[in-house]
């Protein structure tokens, strides 16, 4: 008899939704975490970073209040009082994602690395125990690129930056991808001099063209300076940068925010035959590990064959959803990202849910309709003097959507409708005709989808049409 009928590696999202359903569904579950419980999502990732957000963006508020003729001082950033709110959110949400909980539900929690021994055991703590299926949630950490000098200079992480105890003077981001731009746009509001160097030609590289320069013009404005296709060739103390071009950057504090890495560092994969490439744990479309069968991998750890790893909360969720199905009730079930939302929380937002222009294009949809709202005609938008921000929908000849890009205030509110209509195949009518509250920054949406059939009500078809029905008699 194994000693557990589920070893799950890792207290992140994606260990503790495992942990917590196996558990609820009467089996035996070890969940083994060598840091915190609660993961990078609860203490080095979403939680802090919205929560530093939150602080920064009151701070603009105030700034912009004379705008509504309403006249406030310049406000102060008191930092101390600024972290204090950051870990006063970790720790309201702490409790559950606590040992305490998870024990009250009846899992064995242990504190303790864990590393394959053999293809069904594990050691962690220094015992060894065999498991029936063992679940991989290890997460991802910030990749350290290979840069001469970079191991000899001080610099943060996401595990780190918030524990940061004065304010930086001058906060270089390497990175340009929604952590960068996140915390550049945090640092700047709370009145930080921010650089952000980014490798590839644009910031934002995988998002939408049109909506990422827009967002660009909104983190400038904050005061955020940008090197775009700039490589760093050496990092000096400082700590500073040195580019390909010879130029120089020095600041006070250097943000590595380059991807992210999978944590196969420690795991003993070999041990287990379980095999993992640098993207993570190559499994396949149900999260079940290519090489041993009583192994699955889910979160940011996983690599699905065919789609590769998502790193987002939410995915983590969606996984432990997949697994239920196909390792406990050995049902059919996928990884399936069409519909995938994903949002960079700078104001404004820039939500993402499903596909952009450029990845339909790239996955062969070649005959597209682009429908696109600009705030600048929301009245909602208008009324608050936030008129900046799109709705960009990518739309089949034959009305089906396959992608929303938002750039709005609050953008990730409204990705709920669009992962709605792509996930259950809706007409882009349903979206056209929906009633929603006047007036809302999600009638942009509504708009955009309306003026993909405009063409058509106003054809000379329909026109006659009507001319027609005109001289009828009203029934
Ligand atoms: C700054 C930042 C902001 C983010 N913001 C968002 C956001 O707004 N929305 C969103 O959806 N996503 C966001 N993310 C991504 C999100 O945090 C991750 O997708 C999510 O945490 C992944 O969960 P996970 O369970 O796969 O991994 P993790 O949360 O990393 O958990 C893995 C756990 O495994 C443990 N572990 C690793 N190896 C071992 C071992 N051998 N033995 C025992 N334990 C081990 C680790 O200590 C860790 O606690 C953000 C990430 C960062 C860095």
């Amino acid at each position: 008899m194994p000693d557990f009928d589920v070893a799950v590696i890792g207290a992140g999202a994606a260990g503790l939704s495992v942990a917590a359903i196996c558990a609820g569904l009467g089996l035996k579950v070890a969940l083994i975490e060598r840091g915190r419980m609660g993961g990078d999502c609860l203490n080095f990732g979403c939680v802090p970073s919205k929560a530093l957000l939150a602080a920064a963006h009151a701070a603009a508020e105030a700034r912009r209040a004379g705008t509504y003729g309403i006249r406030l001082p310049p406000p102060e950033v008191d930092w101390p009082a600024v972290r204090a709110h950051v870990h006063g959110a970790i720790a309201r949400i702490a409790p559950n994602d606590s040992a305490a909980r998870y024990r009250g539900m009846g899992v064995t929690v242990i504190e303790a690395t864990a590393r394959f021994v053999a293809a069904d055991a594990i050691e962690a703590g220094g015992r060894t125990y065999s498991f029936r299926r063992c679940v991989i949630a290890a997460g991802s950490a910030a990749v350290v690129p290979d840069i001469p000098g970079l191991a000899a200079v001080p610099y943060l992480t996401n595990e780190t930056l918030f524990e940061v105890e004065e304010r930086p003077g001058h906060l270089l981001i390497l990175g340009g991808g929604p952590i960068g731009l996140e915390m550049a746009q945090a640092h700047a509001r709370l009145g930080c001099r921010v650089t952000v160097v980014e490798a590839a030609p644009r910031i934002a590289a995988r998002e939408d063209e049109e909506l990422a320069l827009q967002l660009r013009t909104a983190l400038a404005a904050d005061g955020v300076a940008f090197r775009e296709g700039a490589k760093v060739v050496r990092v000096e103390a400082g700590p500073a940068l040195v580019l390909e071009d010879g130029s120089r950057i020095e600041g006070t504090h250097l943000l590595l925010a380059a991807g992210r890495a999978p944590r196969l560092d420690s795991l003993g994969l070999a041990a287990a035959g379980v095999e993992a490439g640098a993207r993570g744990i190559r499994t396949r479309r149900d999260l079940r590990s290519v090489s041993n069968k009583r192994v699955w991998a889910v979160g940011d750890i996983a690599d699905p064959e065919g789609v590769g790893p998502r790193a987002f909360t939410h995915v983590a969720g969606q996984h432990a959803g997949i697994l239920v199905r196909s390792m406990l009730f050995r049902l059919p079930a996928k990884v399936d990202y069409a519909a995938l939302p994903r949002v960079t929380y700078t104001d404004p937002e820039l939500a993402q849910i499903g596909m952009t222009e450029a990845e339909a294009r790239e996955a062969g949809h070649t005959d597209l309709r682009i429908q696109r709202w600009s705030l600048a005609e929301n009245d909602r938008a208008i009324a608050e003097g936030r008129p900046e921000g799109v709705v960009k929908l990518v739309v089949t000849p034959k009305g089906r959507l396959l992608g929303a890009s938002i750039l709005a205030p609050r953008a990730g509110e409204m990705a709920g409708t669009y992962g709605l209509m792509i996930g259950r195949k809706l007409p882009l009518s349903a979206l056209a005709g929906l009633v929603l509250p006047y007036p809302t920054l999600a009638e942009g949406g509504k708009r955009a989808a309306g003026e993909f059939y405009t063409p058509k009500l106003l054809s000379p078809a329909v026109k006659r049409l009507v001319g027609l029905l005109r001289h009828l008699p009203q029934a």
